[in-house]
């Protein structure tokens, strides 16, 4: 499943190549169209299909940015601003390609749900295998009220008194402290893989109270997070040709971590243990981490 890093990633891959683009018509695929039919909403959320496609016609790419997890599209048209917001889900992903014959991985041809065709003559397609992913049309972000919700960005500088301020609150306080840092609500972005090599760095046990950590260590925690998101953003994250190969855990950063999928710890040589916490396997060193 993609991070931070890696939609950082994604979105660092698409701006150079789609920035300054004009959609010129939508084809979405039977899948999506049979789904609305049942009154589903696979990918394409809360618009008509019939909206979205006319919507979309003759809008510019203007820029494109990254919040938490989520790809904002920021679009223009006729003078006036729209977001195209991606959520890549477990196994979403982008591709700019003059024709689909260029996506040669069968996995990703298979499953392509939607095409943007570029005025230019080029495609923005976006493929997706398992279907968890979503594309929002809004005028503004405040029209979709999740995205408000949010935690700031981790490297923001209200980020960590926000972090502070939140797991002080009866409702997360008493909980893991690996479930209050990878709630988007505290935390921007942080997911399964950095919050457990940044409790693993920390030397804290992932199911330790919340309320039975200092703030100062609380405070040395949160940039451990900032510190282990921004290397990994450094270390490639995933360009778009990686993501597609190893679905989200790509760049260099994958050989970087110490705690994540290990079987023993690589600091004491102890075998180590998993629990589950908030629904998440959680693996850590009951020698170093406590
Ligand atoms: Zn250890």
């Amino acid at each position: 499943m993609p991070e931070l890093p890696e939609v950082e990633g994604v979105v660092r891959e698409l701006s150079p190549v789609s920035i300054g683009r004009t959609i010129s018509d939508v084809n979405v695929s039977d899948v999506i169209r049979k789904s609305k039919e049942l009154g589903k909403e696979a990918i394409v959320k809360g618009k008509t299909l019939e909206d979205f496609i006319e919507e979309l016609a003759t809008m510019t790419i203007v820029d494109i940015t990254r919040r938490s997890k989520y790809i904002y599209f920021h679009l223009e048209k006729d003078g006036l601003p729209h977001l195209l917001v991606s959520h890549l889900g477990m196994t979403g992903a982008w591709f700019v390609v003059d024709t689909l014959e260029a996506i040669t991985e069968q996995k990703f041809k298979n499953h392509i749900h939607v095409v943007f065709n570029m005025a230019d003559g080029g495609l923005l397609v976006y493929s997706d295998i398992r279907r968890f992913g979503e594309l929002r049309l809004l005028q503004k972000e405040e029209d979709y009220l999740p995205l408000m919700k949010m935690a700031p960005e981790p490297f923001e500088s209200i980020a960590v008194d926000h972090f502070l301020a939140m797991a002080a609150l009866p409702k997360y306080a008493r909980k893991p402290i690996k479930e209050v840092i990878m709630d988007g609500h505290v935390i921007s972005g942080c997911g399964n893989i950095y919050a457990t090599e940044a409790l693993f760095r920390m030397k804290i046990h992932p199911g330790r109270a919340t309320e039975r950590i200092s703030e100062k260590r609380k405070r040395e925690l949160f940039q451990e997070i900032v510190d282990v998101l921004q290397e990994s953003i450094d270390a490639g994250g995933s360009s778009i040709s990686d993501y597609r190969n190893i679905n989200g855990e790509a760049g260099t950063m994958q050989t970087r971590l110490k705690m994540y999928g290990k079987k023993v710890c690589g600091t004491c040589g102890k075998d180590t243990k998993s629990m589950k916490i908030a629904g998440r396997t959680s693996v850590y060193c009951p020698k170093c981490q406590r």
